[in-house]
């Protein structure tokens, strides 16, 4: 017990020697000059000004130029938190919400997560002195489902604007509707906020948080955009005033190949080496679809490093994509030792959210990977598509920051003059189904209704409406159902995933379940090098059930966390954590991938404990889990075909078992998968073995039995 009249150690500020001194003293005022050199900082009295007398306001600013480090710094200066507000700043991605938030807690001269903070699904670096937060759009949103006048929010600051991800259009309208009701004098408590506030009550053990009853301040509203197009969003929000921010940039020389690539990630390579042997310094940003591909390149570029003379091998190598545990994220911005060259994998995420200095050369094979939905189908998934107009010269701009420089599109020119003009909207090519569950739980009854920037799809919305329905989130009256829908909309997840955790405790096997939904949601568990790939094949068999994709992650995760346990005992915890590393890498398996899912088991597992569900585990009889997932995944069943390939029973769709799956040998009459991947041809991904006659018992709301 703690004791304050104990003698306890005496803890003083930590002293430093007089170079350490200096070290920190330089590196303050090298940030402060930094600071003071960006574009944005010439017109810091005026953004302040503007934001006074403007409760919207629209902000167009070159990437690099400072927006999203700087204006939360202007603004809290300015005083917008002297009332005790946040000023809350959403990122499309988690990446960029992290590094830029310690990129701003060390400008601030403050430790993380205290005046400076961030918060990001399945991790929160807040507390409640942080006035400056940086989010993902989406966390806002759930916030929103608890307080729904984002009552602590003195400024919110919609960043990112352009990308137009579903989740940004969707807190656009809502944020519309919070400022116009915060605008109001007076409160009346709908029905709907009562239930939120049942729910704010449980999550709280009963405790009645007291915001929504005192009385708000108007909300400030800023919309940060890079594209330089701010008209739709000033025309959305009625007339709101749009203030650009002059950047700078540097002459980019583009080149183009003379010929079109069938191999992007040779060419890419090639590229690299090429700029590495020939060009002067600068660092190379390449821009790559996803962490597979990444993970694959970094692979060969070592490869082929090893093989130039020593002086040519001073190629520094640094990944950055959203998994990427953070500490390896921040390493891009630091500058390269003496004599060396950094070469940066990056996914779109380098596009516009992050600026990273020192690039010079930049490497854009012209694809990037969308979500992509078809209402016919009723299926999503993800594609690598080409890149439109505005995302091509968004990357060239990545090279002429500091400095002229190159950028090398890994196609030819005439393809340049063919590309669209710029992204269509993710609202316009994406499962709805998530959206509408949210807008749900936050009464929003009707979608066709709502007030988007762009309106989805009818057919979309409709098809997204039915598997609500279908999974029996939605009532007959389109009202969120009591208490699955209600439970669904609480959790972080798909509504698929969601379904699939209620359904599992009555299957008696919640545990199991956590642990398949916490490996779904990371990117590739198993990697395979190259030249590995027979070996790595015999390795991951010895995991694999003949069940199929969904219990062999279920393996793997118990098979890692048993050696973790054991050798904890043996060898304390952070040689475990070492020897488990080494673990994964003689298994073949991703060891960052496997940290974020057990990471993700955590917190999806105490969401479940708290609404009250019972944590129950089938133990080694893998029977009611593999019943769970077609009770939770039916519309993704398939029956095999005479050819050997499948056909998606809700519609028709025919598919081939992706050649990474453990069933795709043993041809399993009826399976259920979790994801589609369409590239040349359609692959299910993540293929369990089911017994067709369960789709009519389990599933009758949308299987019936012929013969
Ligand atoms: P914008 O939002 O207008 O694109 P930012 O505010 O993100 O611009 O970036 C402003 C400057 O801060 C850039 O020059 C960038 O290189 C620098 N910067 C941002 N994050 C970091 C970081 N984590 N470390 C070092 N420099 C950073
Ligand atoms: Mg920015």
């Amino acid at each position: 017990k703690f004791n304050p009249n104990n003698n306890r150690p005496q803890f003083g500020p930590k002293l430093l020697n007089n170079d350490q001194k200096s070290d920190v003293f330089a590196r303050r005022q090298k940030i402060e000059q930094q600071r003071r050199s960006l574009p944005i900082a010439s017109v810091e009295k005026r953004l302040v000004e503007e934001v006074r007398k403007n409760d919207t306001l629209i902000i167009v600013g070159e990437t690099g130029s400072g927006k999203t480090t700087q204006l939360p710094q202007y603004l809290f200066n300015g005083g917008f938190c002297n009332n005790g507000g946040t000023i809350g700043i959403t990122q499309p991605r988690r990446v960029a919400a992290v590094t830029v938030a310690k990129r701003v807690a060390e400008e601030c001269n403050v430790e993380l997560g205290q005046k400076v903070g961030y918060s990001i699904r399945f991790e929160d670096m807040t507390s409640i002195s942080t006035r400056i937060k940086y989010m993902t759009d989406g966390l806002l949103l759930r916030e929103a489902l608890l307080d729904p006048y984002l009552s602590r929010y003195s400024v919110i600051v919609v960043d990112e604007a352009h990308e137009r991800t579903v989740q940004t259009d969707v807190l656009l309208g809502l944020l519309k509707d919070v400022q116009k009701k915060r605008s109001q004098k007076t409160f009346h408590q709908s029905n709907n906020q009562a239930n939120n506030l049942a729910a704010v009550k449980n999550e709280n053990n009963g405790e009645m948080k007291p915001h929504l009853v005192k009385k708000l301040n108007p909300l400030k509203l800023i919309i940060m955009s890079a594209s330089l197009d701010a008209k739709g969003f000033s025309e959305y929000f009625n007339g709101a005033k749009a203030v650009h921010v002059q950047g700078r940039q540097f002459p980019v020389d583009i080149l183009y190949t003379a010929q079109p690539e069938t191999d992007c990630l040779d060419a890419a390579l090639v590229t690299i080496f090429q700029i590495h042997l020939e060009e002067g310094p600068g660092d190379i940003l390449v821009f790559l679809s996803g962490q597979e591909e990444i993970e694959s390149i970094e692979g060969l570029v070592r490869e082929n490093l090893k093989k130039l003379p020593e002086p040519n091998q001073k190629l520094l190598i640094l990944p950055l994509f959203s998994s990427l545990p953070s500490e390896k994220q921040l390493k891009v911005f630091t500058p390269a030792p003496f004599g060396f060259r950094k070469v940066i994998l990056a996914t779109n995420i380098a596009e516009t959210s992050v600026t990273i200095p020192g690039i010079k050369y930049v490497i854009d094979p012209g694809l990037v990977k969308v979500r992509s939905y078809s209402p016919d189908s009723g299926i999503e998934s993800l594609i690598v598509v080409k890149t439109s107009k505005a995302q091509a010269l968004q990357r060239s701009g990545r090279a002429g920051r500091e400095g002229p420089g190159k950028c090398f599109r890994l196609y030819p020119e005439s393809r340049f003059e063919g590309l669209d003009d710029s992204t269509v909207p993710e609202i316009k090519r994406c499962n709805l189904s998530n959206v509408i569950l949210q807008l749900s739980a936050l009464g929003v009854d009707d979608i066709i209704g709502f007030d988007f920037m762009e309106k989805p799809d009818r057919m979309a919305v409709i098809r997204s409406l039915e598997l609500l329905y279908l999974l029996g989130a939605l009532t007959d009256e389109k009202k969120l159902s009591d208490p699955i829908g209600q439970q669904m909309a609480r959790l972080p997840l798909e509504p698929n995933d969601s379904k699939a955790l209620i359904l599992a405790t009555q299957f008696d096997c919640l545990q199991e379940m956590l642990i398949v939904v916490s490996m779904l949601s990371v990117e590739s568990i198993f990697y395979a090098p190259r030249d590995k790939l027979e070996e790595s094949r015999t390795v991951i068999k010895s995991f694999s059930s003949p069940d199929g994709d969904h219990i062999t992650l279920l393996n793997v995760y118990r098979a890692s966390l048993e050696f973790l346990e054991r050798n904890k005992e043996e060898n304390g915890k952070e040689k475990a954590e070492k020897n488990l590393r080494k673990w994964c890498k003689d298994n073949f398996i991703n060891n960052r991938s496997l940290k974020h899912a057990r990471d993700i088991y955590n917190q999806i597992r105490e969401n479940v404990e708290r609404m009250g569900l019972k944590i129950n585990s089938c133990g080694d009889d893998m029977l009611p889990l593999r019943r769970c997932l077609a009770a939770s995944y039916f519309l993704n069943a398939a029956l095999k075909q005479p050819d050997g390939t499948y056909r998606v029973l809700a519609n028709g769709q025919i598919a081939e078992i992706h050649p990474t799956s453990v069933l795709r040998r043993t041809k399993s009459e009826c399976i259920v998968f979790y994801n589609l991947v369409q590239t040349t041809r359609n692959y299910v991904r993540n293929v369990t073995r089911i017994d067709y006659l369960w789709l009519a018992e389990l599933a009758p709301q949308c299987y019936a039995l012929k013969d």
